[in-house]
């Protein structure tokens, strides 16, 4: 098994380790791959740091690496069905969001293409006279890339599309739990030819390979994308070597539903909001604000509409929600919608695990509806990351704004009225790094994606995230030296 991808080659990991893949929906093996370690991630990190340190990618023109990035988008594009069928198979999710991952994953390669020759830079006004001062932006250096399960290719791809535009090395470390996606990436890098060292993939633990990165010597920026502890983990080992640190967290996002809202359209979105990939995903809009005038009706449109939701193999067009990704994640699952029984909510619909003798291999929760939520409860602060979608009632636009903050993240949140002042308002009082006015969703690479508060630090998307893989640096010239005057008992010239 060469499932490693180090040095512009592929090869086994030293300890000879093997880990199963397994697909969700029924546990079957999907692929044996090799399970790498430290040894491996060092090895990994010494290519990206020889390639960055000597190599022609960083010295390249910017117009020169954006060809090759646009050419890795078109290849992603040129393979996107076989891609999102391992998506499918690996994640859970259905094919048809894991064609929608694929066509962001080729537009985010494509925008970041576009932007390698306009890193910018300014000439500085210089308060010195017969000086010129300008700020130029370089590349950071070797950055390990860190990625979830919930959307494997889509996450790495949001991290290596700009790294490699600004003329970065890097080493990537997909989920243990679904490799498959990124391994295939390695493969197209390898068919580009990119330089040896500028992009390696490492598979193995988090504790391990993920660690090593995050705290290893010639690791210059990591950027994570995961649960909160293992940020806050990733954070401290950086700090020793004092890394760039970039992370996309957890979430807890509120939908507020005013009484003037478009009806039929805020069910509708209510439930792709918390449902997509079976709210496995770090911006779900797992938390239902809705106006007291029409809390009732609202909860029995979607009580009826829930009961009904498809479930089944992702690759089935009729499955309108897959399996969760694992057995340990669907017992937190459970404990989540336990807990909010105990805290006295009530679950209208859902609430257990399907009785199909089809889905019994699965690792299937159904579409669950809880009501009687409020804040302060840990169904309304903890993410559950799941198939589930708490209520709870509000009467006012300051008690809507207040309980929607309520939570230590702060990702995205959605209010949906007619009065678009209100909308207004409401956008400017929630925490959030993203918020979607009567929408829920969408993500492009134009715009700017990440959290405040401890739903992360840094940005990815758009002209930030780009940024974020630069270092800038300010070139000071004086075009009439002199001597100062200084230590010769003068007064200073300047
Ligand atoms: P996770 O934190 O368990 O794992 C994420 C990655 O970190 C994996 O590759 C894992 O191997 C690695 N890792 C685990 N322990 C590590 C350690 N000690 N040191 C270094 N790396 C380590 O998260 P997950 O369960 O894979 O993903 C779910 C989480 O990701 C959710 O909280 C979700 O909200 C978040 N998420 C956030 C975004 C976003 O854009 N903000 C997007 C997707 C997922």
């Amino acid at each position: 098994m060469e499932n490693l991808y180090i040095d512009g080659a592929f090869c086994e990991a030293e300890g000879g380790r093997a880990r199963e893949v397994i697909n969700p929906f029924d546990q079957s093996v999907l692929a044996t791959v090799s399970e790498g370690g430290r040894e491996d991630a060092r090895r990994a990190i010494a290519a990206a740091r020889r390639a960055f340190d000597d190599g022609p990618w960083p010295r390249m023109s910017g117009e020169a690496r954006g060809r090759v990035v646009a050419e890795l988008g078109r290849m992603i594009e040129r393979d996107a069905e076989q891609l999102a069928r391992l998506e499918t198979l690996d994640t859970g999710k259905t094919l048809v969001e894991s064609r929608e991952d694929m066509k962001v994953i080729a537009a985010t390669f494509a925008y970041y293409a576009g932007m390698a020759d306009k890193a910018g830079g300014r000439v500085v006004e210089s308060p010195i006279a017969g000086c010129t001062s300008r700020v130029v932006r370089e590349p950071v250096g070797v950055c390990g890339q860190i990625s979830p399960w919930n959307y494997p290719l889509l996450q790495a791809a949001w991290k290596l599309a700009p790294a490699l535009a600004a003329g970065n090395t890097v080493v990537v470390k997909p989920s243990e739990i679904t490799p498959l996606s990124t391994l295939k990436l390695a493969e197209l890098v390898h068919e580009l030819r990119l330089p040896p060292g500028v992009v390696n993939v490492v598979l193995g633990p988090g504790p391990e390979v993920g660690d090593e990165l995050a705290g290893g010597e010639g690791v210059d920026l990591i950027s994570f994308t995961g649960g909160v502890k293992t940020g806050s983990h990733i954070m401290r080992r950086a700090s020793e070597t004092i890394k760039k640190v970039c992370l996309e967290l957890g979430g807890k996002n509120p939908n507020i539903v005013f009484a003037d809202a478009d009806f039929d359209a805020a069910v509708d979105y209510a439930m792709l909001a918390v449902f997509l990939h079976s709210g496995q995903v770090c911006n779900a809009g797992a938390r239902l604000l809705a106006h007291r005038d029409i809390h009732d009706e609202l909860v029995s449109a979607l009580r009826e509409r829930i009961a009904r939701i498809r479930l089944g193999s992702g690759l089935d067009p009729d499955t309108e929600s897959g399996p969760l990704i694992s057995a340990e994640h669907r017992d937190e699952v459970e404990r989540g919608v336990d807990i909010a029984r105990r805290e006295g909510c009530h679950v209208e619909v859902g609430g257990q695990r399907p009785e199909d003798d089809a889905l019994a291999a699965g690792f299937f929760y159904r579409p669950t509806l809880v009501t009687g939520a409020r804040a302060g409860m840990h169904i309304t602060r903890e993410e559950i990351f799941g198939p589930v979608l708490s209520v709870e009632a509000f009467s006012s636009e300051d008690e809507a704004i207040a309980a929607a903050n309520d939570t230590v993240y702060g990702l995205a949140g959605a209010v949906w009225t007619r009065d678009l002042s209100r909308a207004e308002r409401v956008a400017a009082g929630l925490r959030a790094g993203t918020v979607w006015i009567n929408d829920f969703h969408p993500y492009f690479p134009q715009a700017e994606w990440g959290g405040f508060k401890r739903s992360g630090l840094g940005r990815e998307l758009g002209p930030t995230g780009l940024e974020e893989y630069t270092e800038t640096k300010h070139i000071f010239a004086n075009h009439a030296p002199a001597p100062s005057g200084w230590f010769r008992g003068e007064e200073p010239q300047r």
